[in-house]
């Protein structure tokens, strides 16, 4: 097997989060079902209608710009990019082709060729059982932020990365939902496999997989395309196309030749004129930046002192980020010695257990970071055990009282009184005859058999620690 080494760019599309459309005031609802409801004359392309830019849009592509890096273009332009295609309105795209709003920067080492801003387009409904296509025009005209690296990615795992990561800053950075399976960040692969022939270098010619549509689609068409085109290398060239993804068979399928920019016929936009992006007040677009993920990882690993995983979870989701860094600083006044990671583990497996059994978002829970902190203070200095911590837990979750008051109320308290303890373990002993004998024949399993029904008489309330100690005392 010759040994091919993979070359990947990405174009990436983002449906941005706007009140109205790129270039009309019709509302722009990704949630709209109703077909062809937000729309206007200017969005259907009627003749005579012209286009106004939406400058939220443009703050929008701006702010990113920024937070990857990049240089904000003193000047910029929209081109018309013709096509014929039934979901196009206008017969044309309103996009931008030489002058686009961003210039270069870079993720996860990856260089960025440049960001541009341009309209989606409708969509088409195939009805195969009449043989029917229907067009609604809902998302026709909705502002569609495209991004273009370099070929600097060499593996499907760096392709998924460097995607989570633009996803999860357009997410902190509040531009778009960035949602990739309902179509809101829509991912192309690049891709050409190169080697070394007699010490020159032999690129092969890239393929373009288009509308991919999650994480999975990304790696899945990426290893597909790598054994592809390495199985048609041995013996020919690859053909330059359009390839899309079969998600149920797993395998890239041709869709067309590829198209030249030339085939577009780009042209500069007649009715909108070229404007400086200094109009724009960019000193506070910058100051508009919050604290980006990378950034939070690095803050979060040295104050917390967590390890990687456990970072990253957190910093998955902007919220929840914040939710714990509260939570800790309530914890720390209230207990210096606490454990963060107690906290760490109730947050991110209980609490959001609770949350997914239920249909509420994170943001709508009633509990608050202080009165979370109060719960695993309360565990850190013994008053409540485990099981009785999360039966607290969820009335907090169900009722948002706070974690004291429902100890008082349930008598959850834990149990760690010498002779109440002592009373239950020489019960234990006596009706465990068998058990006793193995534990004393060395069998120390046997020990944890008698400590989990001491527990069990005293609904999880009593303190393991200390029942050990009486156990072992008792038993010797
Ligand atoms: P085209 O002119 O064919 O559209 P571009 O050079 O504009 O190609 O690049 C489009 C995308 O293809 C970019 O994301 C770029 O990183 C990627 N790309 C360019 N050359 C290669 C290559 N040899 N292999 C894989 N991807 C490539
Ligand atoms: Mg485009």
């Amino acid at each position: 097997m010759p040994d091919y080494t993979p070359t990947i760019g990405l174009e990436i599309h983002v449906e941005l989060n706007t009140k109205t459309k790129m270039f009309c005031d019709s509302p722009n609802n990704p949630e709209e079902k109703h077909p062809n409801t937000n729309v206007c004359p200017v969005c259907l392309g009627h003749p005579g209608t012209l286009p106004t830019i939406n400058k939220e849009a443009v703050k929008s592509v701006i702010r990113v710009g920024m937070a990857l890096g990049g240089e904000i273009n003193p000047e910029t332009k929209f081109d018309r990019k013709n096509y014929f295609y039934p979901d196009l309105p206008k017969g044309y795209q309103i996009s931008q082709y030489d002058k686009p709003l961003v210039l270069g920067g870079s993720l996860n080492g990856v260089t960025l060729r440049r960001i541009h801003l341009e309209e989606d387009t409708g969509r088409l409904l195939h009805d195969p059982k009449t043989n029917t296509s229907l067009v609604d025009f809902n998302r026709a005209g909705v502002p569609l932020m495209e991004l273009v690296t370099e070929p600097d990615i060499k593996s499907a795992e760096e392709a998924v990365d460097f995607a989570k990561e633009l996803q999860l800053i357009l997410r902190y950075l509040s531009v778009s939902t960035a949602d990739m399976e309902k179509g809101q960040m829509r991912v192309e692969v690049n891709i050409s496999l190169g080697k070394w022939v007699k010490g020159v270098w032999k690129q092969g010619t890239k393929v373009e997989i288009k509308n991919l549509n999650s994480f999975g689609a990304v790696a899945g068409s990426i290893e597909y395309e790598i054994k592809r085109q390495a199985e048609v290398m041995k013996t020919g060239k690859v053909h330059q196309e359009t390839r899309g993804w079969d998600d149920i068979k797993k395998v890239t399928v041709s869709q067309r030749s590829k198209e030249e920019a030339q085939d577009y016929r780009y042209f500069p936009e007649p009715d909108l004129p070229p404007f400086e992006t200094a109009i724009l007040n960019l000193e506070e677009l910058k100051m508009s930046i919050p604290e980006l993920p990378a950034a939070k990882r690095d803050r979060f690993r040295k104050e917390f002192n967590l390890e990687e995983s456990k970072v990253r979870v957190l910093i998955s989701d902007q919220k929840l980020s914040d939710f714990f860094e509260d939570a800790a600083s309530e914890l720390k006044a209230l207990n210096p010695n606490s454990k963060i990671v107690t906290l760490f583990n109730y947050l991110t497996s209980d609490l959001i257990g609770l949350i997914n059994e239920t249909n509420i978002s994170f943001s709508e829970i009633k509990i608050s970071p202080e009165e979370l902190a109060h719960l695993v203070s309360l565990i850190d200095q013994g008053k409540i055990m485990s099981r009785g911590a999360k039966d607290i837990l969820r009335k907090m979750f169900e009722t948002g009282e706070d974690p004291e008051g429902i100890l008082n109320a349930e008598g959850l308290h834990a149990v760690s009184d010498e002779s109440e303890l002592e009373k239950v373990v020489k019960d234990i002993i006596k009706e465990n005859p068998a058990a006793v004998a193995d534990y004393k024949k060395g069998k120390t399993a046997s020990l944890q058999f008698m400590i989990g029904k001491a527990m069990n008489k005293l609904r999880g309330k009593g303190n393991p620690g200390i029942l050990k100690d009486i156990f072992e005392r008792n038993l010797t």
